[in-house]
């Protein structure tokens, strides 16, 4: 008998047996006949204990009340600023049955309800105080059809499994610079990392998504069935329903490319280089400028440089920034490119306070430039830039969801300490650096950024009353709403 019908069984007969037959793997605490909860509407709830204790029963993975063991590790999130928010309940599914149980659960109770695959919403938006978190993280598998061309990925995969899965082959798909980010958030909110200017942003990759819309109803999205949830998908966040399963398309890749680190100092020189490089570079090139305080204090322009093709065309492009006067150190070279990719993982860890904003300029322009020399020097606020254009400036801004195409670069500023007395005056040097920059700025990247509720509507443009439509048609009652929210009509 399947361990799900078999608990399904036991929990009508003995709720009490069922605990110590089916929950033998998990040390459950007793909470209790009913548990307090937050409606999707921001009211209290009560939940009968024998109602979570059935969908324990549904489940083939677990769920994780307050007080048991493991709760802790499940619900965490990235950010430290959100990791203490206390989910009522934590359905860590393994199936797409799980998840339709768990999706089910939360729309019969209009129980609010998060979703989680790495947690690294900037914003907190996997997680929160009362509600149900639906946690991916065992559904991470990523296997590659060479044949085909294409990988299959988990739900809750990160993307460092997405790059295992693919670079053996000598085979790629666009993935971001942090190897614990997770696919989902990722892919749905576009996805950039460092190919991308060849192979597209993750969203152009998406070829085919298996979905549980807020019905319970498993959904599959591709050019030829229901074409209009994967245009959705590609751009559209977490708001129509959750991906158990996104295929990718991956491209040939010769896994050790050319590149490395090169520094310059913050200064108008260095910065007008960069200009003239985004003008002038060929789609493998990747070269991402990002301001860190030197040894003595000072902020330093450390461009991370990344060349994903033929070596010696490489050398021959980037000559310029290695010849120029202003270079302070730092070279060229061929590297593992799943070295880069896992370089920054260390200092991305799990659980430091994070606050980002982040807006795209179409070009760098002399004041766009002079602005980001004088802040970066005076405040010493960590920016950075992600380089765009390429193959994800070719894409037309209604072929999918993500509609910021034409641009050249996405500016980064950031917070980070592991100190919350800190919070106040980090929040407000970033503020004040990015709305000096806002005029100038085209929109901005929602995975990359936080507090502009009211804004993102705009930032999709013309593609936004189609993603009502969607959202009206796969989520009319707004269950899926801790992301970058689509509002039904
Ligand atoms: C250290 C770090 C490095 C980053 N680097 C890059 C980068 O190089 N390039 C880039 O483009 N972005 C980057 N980002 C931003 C990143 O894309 C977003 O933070 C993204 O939301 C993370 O996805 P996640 O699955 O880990 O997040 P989660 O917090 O798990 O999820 C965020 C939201 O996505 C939705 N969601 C997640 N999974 C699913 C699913 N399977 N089905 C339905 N909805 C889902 C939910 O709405 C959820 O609220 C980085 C972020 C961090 C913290």
């Amino acid at each position: 008998m399947k361990r799900r019908a078999f608990c399904k069984t036991a929990v009508a007969a003995a709720i009490t047996t069922s605990l110590s037959a089916c929950g033998a793997r998990q040390q459950a605490s007793d909470p209790g006949p009913s548990i307090s909860a937050v409606s999707m509407h921001g009211d209290e709830l009560s939940i009968e204990t024998a109602a979570i204790e059935e969908l324990r029963g549904e489940l083939d993975g677990r769920v994780f009340l307050q007080g048991d063991e493991g709760y802790d590790v499940a619900k965490r999130v990235w950010n430290g600023m959100f990791d203490d928010k206390k989910p009522a309940a934590v359905a860590q599914c393994t199936s797409i049955e799980d998840v339709v149980n768990a999706v089910n659960f939360s729309r019969e109770r209009s129980l609010l309800l998060s979703v989680k695959c790495g947690g690294h919403s900037f914003p907190g938006k996997s997680t929160s105080d009362g509600g149900l978190m639906i946690d991916l993280s065992q559904m991470h598998d990523a296997v590659v059809d060479p044949d085909g061309m294409t990988a299959r990925v988990g739900g809750g995969a990160l993307l460092g499994h997405v790059d295992g899965a693919t670079l053996p082959h000598n085979l790629v798909t666009t993935t971001g610079t942090v190897s614990h980010t997770g696919v989902g958030g990722f892919t749905l909110g576009g996805g950039m990392g460092r190919t991308d200017r060849m192979t597209g942003l993750a969203v152009d990759n998406l070829v085919e998504a298996t979905v549980v819309t807020a019905s319970g109803d498993v959904v599959r999205a591709s050019e030829d069935e229901n074409s209009d949830l994967l245009w959705g998908l590609r751009g559209g966040g977490g708001n129509f329903g959750v991906v158990t399963e996104f295929v990718f398309r991956v491209h040939p890749f010769n896994p050790t490319v050319y590149g490395g680190d090169l520094f310059y100092p913050v200064d108008k020189d260095s910065m007008q280089l960069y200009a003239d490089m985004l003008d002038a570079a060929p789609d493998e090139a990747n070269i991402e400028p990002f301001f860190v305080p030197g040894e003595d204090g000072k902020m330093l322009n450390m461009v991370g440089v990344t060349w994903s093709g033929d070596h010696a065309a490489g050398e021959k492009a980037l000559a310029p920034m290695l010849n120029h006067p202003s270079l302070l150190s730092g070279e060229l070279g061929p590297k593992s490119y799943a070295a880069i990719q896992t370089a920054w993982d260390g200092l991305t860890a799990h659980g430091q306070q994070n606050y980002l904003k982040s807006g795209y300029f179409n070009e760098l322009t002399p004041d766009i430039i002079e602005l980001i020399v004088d802040f970066v020097n005076r405040d010493n606020t960590p920016s950075w830039f992600q380089h765009l254009g390429g193959a994800t400036a070719r894409v037309a801004p209604d072929a999918t969801a993500f509609a910021n195409r034409n641009v050249a670069v996405n500016f980064g500023i950031s917070y980070g300490s592991n100190d919350p007395a800190l919070n106040d005056a980090g929040i407000a040097a970033v503020r004040e650096f990015y709305y000096a920059l806002e005029p100038h700025m085209a929109g901005f990247y929602a995975n990359l950024h936080q507090d502009e509720k009211e804004k993102v509507g705009g930032n999709y443009g013309e593609n936004y009353p189609r993603l009502v439509e969607l959202k009206n048609k796969y989520d009319p009652t707004n269950l899926f709403r801790l992301n970058a929210n689509i509002q039904p009509a």
